[in-house]
């Protein structure tokens, strides 16, 4: 009962693509750590500007 509760809560990091657990219901972490984060935006950034040039 415990696991499959756990199981949902459970989300990839968009950056490294490792296993979060959800600590809070009320907000999702969706990265490691805000360096993470950070890592993430700049990839979607510099992905953008070459698909432009
Ligand atoms: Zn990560």
């Amino acid at each position: 009962m415990g696991d499959f509760a756990s199981q949902n809560r459970t989300v990839l990091c968009k950056s490294c693509h490792r296993p979060l657990r959800q600590n809070r219901r009320w907000f999702p972490q969706q990265y490691c750590n805000r360096w993470h984060k950070v890592r993430h935006r700049v990839a979607e950034f510099v992905g953008g500007v070459m698909e432009n040039v």
